[in-house]
């Protein structure tokens, strides 16, 4: 794991763990806080290079799963983290090597 993603997982949970749940109080705090455990699971999958198969494109992957959950509650997970630009910007980077895939 890198000095990097570790210090963007440690301020991850540490959001979850302690800003989210005391100033989210909307309806949609259920389904963020699945939004959120899972973002750490895939996060803690890519850091640590565990896989299901080689291909980092494959659904399967942590980089696709970190892209389909970023782009699904994109508006309320950067209202969430506004105050994390380091986050942001890690979850944004699995955008850019994605141009050559169709369909999605
Ligand atoms: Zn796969």
């Amino acid at each position: 794991m890198t000095d990097k993603d570790r210090g963007i997982l440690y301020r991850l949970i540490e959001f979850y763990q302690n800003d989210f749940k005391c100033l989210c109080e909307d309806e949609d705090y259920s389904i963020l806080q699945i939004v959120f455990a899972e973002l750490i699971i895939e996060i803690i999958r890519y850091a640590n290079d565990f896989r299901y198969c080689t291909n980092r494109k494959c659904p399967c992957s942590p980089e696709s799963q970190i892209r389909r959950l970023h782009k699904q509650h994109r508006e309320k997970l950067h209202a969430q983290l506004k105050y994390h630009e380091d986050i942001i910007e890690f979850l944004e980077q699995f955008h850019e090597d994605n141009s050559s895939e169709s369909g999605h």
